[in-house]
């Protein structure tokens, strides 16, 4: 479903994602862990070119953008559609309701009526458990609720990939797993995701797959047992014992 191919970033001299090769097959979560300042952020924004890689290729479907050469705005725009992001803060617009918020993009980018979006976006606010709450503002619900609306406004472009950016780590604890509840869900509804978090039981329940990057590579990936129980390299061990 994704593929990159020597993926490189940089901000001025400094070199932030080096030369990274990955894939992610349809269907795979796939959990990205890695000390502060590794790149972690940086490679998620490169997939949905939030950030314009410096070189490399990522592919996802059947889209292809080669940043060996230059790519165009509407080429980038098109592979945008294809992955749904969500972030640490939950960025709502605060003068929308939640029914507002996942119906935005469903009317002003897919083009939809009105009606037609207020239904999927009653659909989608129902699965992540907010059916309740579709007609308020974003102050009047919890950290979790944003984070669950969040959610429902990526779901709501129908991406291929979901990419999430440490959705938790905003959140009071006893709001953590609702919103990792939802990412579940997702995962086991099969959708191909990419998830940068610090919660270690999620990635030990819900991973295919965990990639270990520091300094802007990937210094070791695996199955979630193996990495965390038999790490192999010594910056993965000492990662990890510094979580405990
Ligand atoms: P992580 O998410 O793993 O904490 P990031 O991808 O956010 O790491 O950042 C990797 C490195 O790139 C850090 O040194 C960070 O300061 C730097 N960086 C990230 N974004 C920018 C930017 N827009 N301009 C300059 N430097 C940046
Ligand atoms: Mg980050």
């Amino acid at each position: 479903m994704i593929s990159i191919q020597g993926l490189r970033k940089s901000f001025g001299s400094m070199e932030v994602i080096k030369n990274v090769d990955l894939d992610i097959e349809q269907g795979k979560v796939v959990v990205i862990i890695g000390p502060s300042g590794s790149g972690k952020s940086t490679l998620l924004r490169c997939l949905n070119v939030l950030e314009t890689p410096n070189g490399g290729i990522i592919s996802i479907d059947d889209q292809q953008l080669d940043f060996n050469k230059s790519v165009s705005k509407k080429a980038i725009g098109a592979f945008r559609q294809l992955t749904g992001m969500v972030f640490q803060g939950y960025n709502l617009f605060p003068h929308l309701t939640a029914m507002g918020n996942v119906t935005e993009g469903l009317t002003t980018v897919k083009g939809q009526s009105k009606k037609e979006a207020e239904k999927t976006a009653g659909q989608l606010l129902a699965k992540v458990g907010l059916a309740d709450h579709k007609e308020k503002y974003p102050y009047q619900l919890s950290g979790g609720q944003e984070q669950r609306v969040a959610i429902a406004r990526a779901l709501a472009m129908d991406p291929k990939v979901m990419l999430f950016d440490e959705p938790t780590s905003a959140l009071d604890p006893e709001l953590v797993n609702e919103v990792l509840r939802v990412m579940k869900d997702l995962a086991h509804e099969g959708m191909t995701m990419a998830v940068v978090t610090h919660e270690m039981r999620f990635a030990q329940e819900v991973a295919d797959e965990v990639i270990f990057i520091d300094g802007g590579v990937i210094v070791e990936r695996g199955a979630p047992a193996d990495i965390f129980n038999n790490p192999q390299h010594e910056r993965t061990k000492k990662f990890l014992s510094l979580l405990q």
